[in-house]
């Protein structure tokens, strides 16, 4: 059986960003740069006023103090926006607002606070150190400067930056379209009443949200019955997206056909069953360079195994550098004990918490792999290394951080 680590290696060394594409800024949150981005402009584009004031020279004020004001004759009002028609020449000011560009001849400005306005005139009170409160062309941003690095997710402030240096689009690699697709002949929709023998489908809700929480693109199919005919039709159709994940199905049960009809439309198996608990049957395929997931119909296997495998490729698909979870230690509060002799690894799902420096971690419930409820607040895992069956209260654990809002 392949081991967790080599499933992923077997993965991730078949799959490859997609092709970028330039998008407007607006769709380009949360996506990868495909390149670096080097700034080709200044900014600010020209040196301005920090304060609302008075643009002078300094070396008028040198003598002001409360009891010698110094007068300057004011040669008008710059709203931000507008330029100045002529000089501050000595003993002259122009009115001006944030932002607004610093006249020629002027080298300082006065905040409007240290001041007192006549009609055409401006008193100032205190002299005032050259070049203070305004704002250098350029001081903000070198044409040159690294913006971007290539891998790495845009967030705002990086939109933000790309916008005041003029680039309006940006070279990303695009969200990966994700068919999602659930079988079996006693699932009915979240919204329906179950008959006997029925169980609701929490997959196709759960899995879509682990697809659109990555920032892929989910496209929930309508679900398949175990009939061949029908499931062959489906996944035919499934192959339009970028990657497909399929739930259910894929174990040793006489109705489990998704392993043997994906191989009959000509998909090639990488490696099917992964040395895991909750787990198990996890299939990889690829038909062309198109990624294929069987994953277990068991709904905590489901999630777990889109958490710890698909999560990674689609990441890479998106071209992120980063394709994993942060990892932790953590002390497993009320320790665990599992099967002697096992060869799987293990993963408990768990609530991390800091407390005093350090992380505890403690079971979300009973952990059985048919335990859906174990799923419920949890935001880590913990992982039991393949041949260990006890961690004593209060033992050592590693923890894949799956909270995102740790994931930075
Ligand atoms: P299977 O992998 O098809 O053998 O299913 C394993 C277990 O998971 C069975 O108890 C199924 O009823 C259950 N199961 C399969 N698919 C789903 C689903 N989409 N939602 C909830 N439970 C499921
Ligand atoms: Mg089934």
């Amino acid at each position: 059986m392949t081991t967790p680590a080599e499933a992923l290696q077997l993965i991730l060394t078949r799959v490859a960003p997609l092709p970028p594409r330039t998008l407007p800024l607006a769709e380009a949150l949360g996506l990868a740069a495909a390149e670096a981005i080097t700034s080709t402009e200044q900014v600010p584009p020209f040196t301005n006023s920090a304060m609302d004031g008075y643009a002078v020279r300094a070396g008028d004020l040198a003598a002001a103090s409360p009891e010698h004001l110094v007068r300057l004759r004011v040669l008008g009002d710059l709203a931000a926006g507008a330029m100045a028609d002529q000089a501050v020449a000595a003993g002259t000011a122009w009115r001006i607002m944030t932002g607004a560009p610093l006249p020629e001849g002027a080298d300082s400005v006065v905040p409007v606070e240290d001041t007192e306005r006549g009609a055409d005139w401006v008193e100032v009170h205190r002299p005032l150190r050259k070049g203070i409160h305004i704002r250098l062309a350029g001081e903000d941003i070198q044409a040159g400067l690294a913006l971007v690095v290539a891998g790495c997710a845009l967030r705002p402030g990086d939109l933000g930056v790309l916008a005041a240096v003029g680039l309006s689009s940006v070279n990303v690699h695009p969200r990966p379209r994700v068919a999602v697709l659930t079988t079996g002949d006693e699932l009915v929709d979240a919204s329906e009443r179950p008959g006997p023998g029925q169980i609701r489908d929490a997959n196709i809700h759960a899995i879509c949200a682990q697809v659109a929480a990555c920032g892929a693109i989910p496209i929930p199919f309508a679900r398949v019955r175990d009939d061949r005919a029908t499931l062959t039709g489906v996944l035919r159709e499934a192959l339009r997206a970028d990657a497909i994940l399929t739930t259910g199905g894929i174990s040793v049960g006489d109705y489990d056909f998704v392993k043997a009809i994906l191989e009959e439309l000509g998909a090639e198996r990488v490696f099917w069953k992964v040395a895991q608990k909750p787990g198990g049957p996890l299939g990889f395929w690829r038909l062309g360079d198109k990624p294929i997931f069987g994953i277990p119909g068991n709904p905590v296997a489901a999630m777990l195994m889109v958490e710890e495998y698909v999560r990674p490729a689609l990441r890479r698909l998106m071209g992120f550098a980063k394709l994993h979870r942060p990892v932790a230690e953590a002390r497993l509060e009320g320790g665990w004990s599992g099967k002697a002799g096992d060869h799987r690894t293990t993963f408990l799902r768990v609530i991390a918490r800091r407390e005093a420096g350090h992380l505890q971690a403690r079971l979300t419930g009973p952990q059985g792999s048919a335990i859906l409820s174990s799923m419920l607040h949890t935001n880590a895992l913990a992982v039991i290394p393949a041949g260990m069956d006890l961690v004593e209260p209060g033992g050592a654990v590693t923890l894949h951080l799956t909270d995102e809002a740790e994931d930075h």
